[in-house]
């Protein structure tokens, strides 16, 4: 508003003094608000509104000097083009660092521009700058000059529409800024239609379009958008588009118009309108090639995009598949020649996500792809096919083919540093291999599903591995689909059973818990192992199903021996808990209720999870065993040792015990790292305020060697296999007799229960 008001008053010319007031008013004002305004609102990049503030002044002066200059002799006259150019200058910089910010400036863009700025200057050269030169009375190029003016305009009012094609949005700050622009080219025009009269200088009124685009710029850097004039909503691309077009049409036809218009028809004249006419030719043949080449880039671009994959940059899934594709139709069947395919899968990689973060996650693919990448041979082809999978190709023989696993086993030998970190990771590897013999079944499908087979099996052998996919495997797989449905009707026909195996005090041999463990009687193949059919039961997600099932007779068989006096109050069941049912929410609230309906208390109840639980576990599992805990239940760390060596998750839990694998107990008597390790936990667990619960004791030797060690409680065929509730309440009667011997003996003998039934099962289990 100060800005117009002070145009209308310089531009009335009330007095000398009040004029100098007004202009001052208006270019001090821009070049205040162009110093301050970006500053003020952190508008990027910096150098550039410098620039701008620098042109505001360097226009500020010429505009002040430019009256009192045209009066002094040449060549004092030309004293404001000495500010007023660099002016210009200027503020084409300027716009060059906000095009830069903006990702602007693109080969097929300067092009546009050239071809708008040869046509402006074919008009200004011939309408403007020859006739102001041949205006008598001084020298030719004070015409020139002032006939320059507006091509300078053409080349910001390009830059400014260049960056007006990257707009979606329109902002205030751009708008002014585009306004100002084309007002100047006004200013600057009117004066060189003056220059062609001869004239230099004619009234304040010409100086008006000047005052109003400095009062634009001053609005363009106060108001807030100004920040986003350095931001483009989009990238420009090659599409059509009529804004351009507006500006390239006019601009081709001009040399012809010239050709028409201009009446004097000199062979200079003529060779000019020639030479920009085939000028603008090569630029367009020019900008002709570079679309197209611009939109080969892209469509190249675009291919790869869909071929690899963004993090690694190798290629995906899709490209491996057609490139397996290819080796099997183009590699000859004979010889030892196959087609391998590896599939690998990084170990724990959720763990390193989880606990690291993704970042780190991904700077780990990276690394790992980096290092696979270098021992994989050049002519074959390494895919990342899944988050933590790579996929790989290789043709040759198999002596080849198994060297390359031991490379790529090689590359996970060290730490990897990712982040200022040391991360030790392994890969498990499965591995499928085809010839191609024109059978039809041989398919980069199934190759890849095959790998996918081996590299499953692998993993179950624990990390690190790798497996060759035999045709075994797939009846393994279908087997696995047949003991899933069959798993299904056990279910709802009850052919589920719980077994119970007592826990004892090793000082008294009585029993202070046991361990519920189900039990499957298939009305055709007889008993089958729960190692087998548990994991299938994950897989499937029957687990929460049967896991319901178990907890619910378990408590049901609890409150019927505590009622009965079969055991004792401090005696407690310990039930298995697999990963998937601790990362369901409702598990607290459901076992609630179960305990409350049998009228057990929560003390008298155990649920014994993996490390693997813990290591792995969501936020959820987390908030499920801290809530379990509150409740009062005991949680346990089942087989203790196998897992993880990060024994951190044990005072970040509220675990209460840990059972010691059966592996450690079996050396025991025999190795002594094995008694070396049980010494390590029962030490541990002592200084934690934990329980321990050694599994699997089977001989004398091996209770009396916990014993020694400090291990309190013993789970174990010594004592007897897991039994059916009846016989458990049979044997082990708070006042029955085996508890009475065992009172009587202070140590415990062998229960007489045929522990060859339990004994088979496990076998067929492990093997
Ligand atoms: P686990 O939790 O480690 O259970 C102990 C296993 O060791 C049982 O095998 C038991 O019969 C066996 N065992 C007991 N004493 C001895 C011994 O002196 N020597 C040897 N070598 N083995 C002994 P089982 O019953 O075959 O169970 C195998 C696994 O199946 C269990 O291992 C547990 O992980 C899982 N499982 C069993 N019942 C359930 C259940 O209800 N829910 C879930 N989620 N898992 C279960
Ligand atoms: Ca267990
Ligand atoms: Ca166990």
């Amino acid at each position: 508003m100060a800005g117009i008001v002070a145009t209308a008053v310089y531009s009335a010319g009330f007095s000398p003094l009040l004029s100098v007031l007004a202009f001052a008013t208006v270019g001090v004002g821009t070049v205040a608000a162009c110093f301050a305004g970006p500053r003020r609102f952190g508008a990027e990049p910096r150098a550039a509104w410098v620039l701008l503030t620098a042109a505001a002044l360097a226009f500020l002066i010429g505009v002040v000097i430019r009256p009192w200059a045209v009066t002094l002799p040449l060549p004092f006259t030309l004293l404001s083009d000495l500010t007023t150019i660099p002016g210009y200058l200027l503020t084409a910089s300027f716009f060059v660092l906000l095009l830069r910010a903006r990702q602007s400036v693109q080969r097929h863009a300067v092009l546009d521009g050239l071809l708008v700025c040869l046509a402006g200057g074919l008009v200004c050269t011939l309408l403007l700058a020859v006739p102001a030169a041949l205006v008598g009375g001084r020298p030719a190029f004070v015409g020139v000059l002032a006939a320059a003016y507006p091509l300078l305009d053409v080349v910001l009012l390009l830059l400014v529409v260049n960056l007006t094609f990257t707009a979606t949005s329109w902002p205030l700050s751009l708008v002014t800024l585009l306004t100002a622009m084309a007002l100047m080219g006004v200013g600057d025009l009117t004066y060189a239609v003056l220059g062609v009269s001869g004239r230099l200088y004619a009234s304040p009124l010409l100086d008006v379009p000047f005052l109003l685009a400095f009062v634009l710029m001053g609005v363009t850097t106060l108001h807030p958008s100004v920040v986003e004039l350095s931001r483009a909503a989009r990238r420009p691309v090659q599409a059509w588009s009529w804004r351009r077009m507006s500006l390239l049409l006019p601009a081709m036809v001009t040399p012809f118009l010239m050709l028409v218009l201009v009446g004097d028809r000199s062979a200079g004249h003529r060779v000019t309108i020639a030479l920009v006419g085939a000028a603008m030719v090569v630029l367009l043949v020019i900008r002709a090639v570079s679309a197209v080449q611009a939109q080969v880039a892209a469509q190249l671009h675009s291919e790869h995009q869909a071929t690899h994959d963004p993090l690694t940059g190798l290629p995906n899934r899709r490209l491996i598949s057609a490139e397996i594709e290819r080796l099997l139709d183009g590699t000859p069947a004979g010889g030892d020649r196959r087609v391998w395919v590896y599939l690998l899968d990084l170990d724990g990689f959720k763990w390193v996500n989880e606990s690291w973060g993704h970042d780190t996650g991904d700077q780990l693919v990276i690394e790992v792809a980096a290092r696979l990448r270098s021992v994989v041979p050049p002519a074959r082809m390494l895919a990342r096919v899944g988050g933590d999978e790579f996929l790989l190709a290789y043709v040759g023989e198999q002596t080849g083919a198994l060297r390359l696993v031991d490379e790529i086993r090689g590359c996970f030998a060290g730490p990897l540093s990712v982040r200022d970190t040391e991360v030790v990771i392994s890969a498990s590897i499965g591995i499928a291999h085809a010839v191609s013999d024109g059978d039809p079944a041989v398919t980069a499908e199934a190759l890849m599903r095959d790998a996918d087979t081996a590299m499953y099996r692998a993993k179950a052998e624990g990390p690190g591995r790798s497996t060759v996919f035999d045709t075994s495997m797939h009846d393994r797989v279908r087997e696995r689909i047949e003991l899933e449905a069959a798993l299904r009707t056990a279910l709802t026909r009850g052919q589920l059973r719980v077994a119970y195996q007592p826990i004892l005090h090793l000082d008294t041999g009585r029993p202070v818990g046991a361990e519920a463990l189900v039990r499957w009687d298939h009305p055709d193949r007889g008993p089958i192992p729960p190692m087998s059919f548990i994991p299938v039961a994950e897989e499937a997600g029957l687990i929460g199903a049967i896991g319901t099932w178990v907890r619910e007779e378990a408590l049901r068989q609890l409150a019927e021996w505590r009622a009965d006096g079969t055991v004792t109050d401090d005696f407690y069941l310990s039930v298995n808990v697999s990963p998937r049912q601790l990362n369901d929410a409702d598990l607290p609230l459901v076992v609630a209720g179960e305990l409350l309906r049998h009228g057990v208390p929560a003390r008298a109840v155990a649920l014994e999870m993996t490390e693997s639980v813990m290591v792995d576990g969501s936020s959820v599992t987390t908030r499920v065993l801290f809530d379990l805990r509150e409740m009062g239940l005991r949680l346990l760390v089942d087989d203790f040792g196998t897992g993880f060596s990060a024994l951190g998750y044990l005072r970040r839990f509220p675990v209460t015990g840990v059972k010691i694998d059966r592996s450690f107990v079996a050396g025991l008597g025999q190795s002594m790292e094995d008694e070396e390790i049980v010494r390590a936990v029962v030490a541990m667990s002592h200084a934690l305020g934990l329980t321990v619960v050694a599994e699997g004791v089977e001989t004398r030797l091996q209770r009396d060697a916990l014993a020694a060690v400090g291990v309190t409680q013993g789970q174990g065929w010594l004592w007897g296999p897991a039994v059916p509730p009846g016989e458990f309440a049979g044997h082990w009667h708070a006042g029955g007799p085996a508890a009475r011997a065992a009172a009587a003996a202070g140590k415990n003998q062998r229960l007489a229960t045929p522990a060859g039934k339990g004994r088979n099962q496990l076998t067929a289990g492990n093997s």
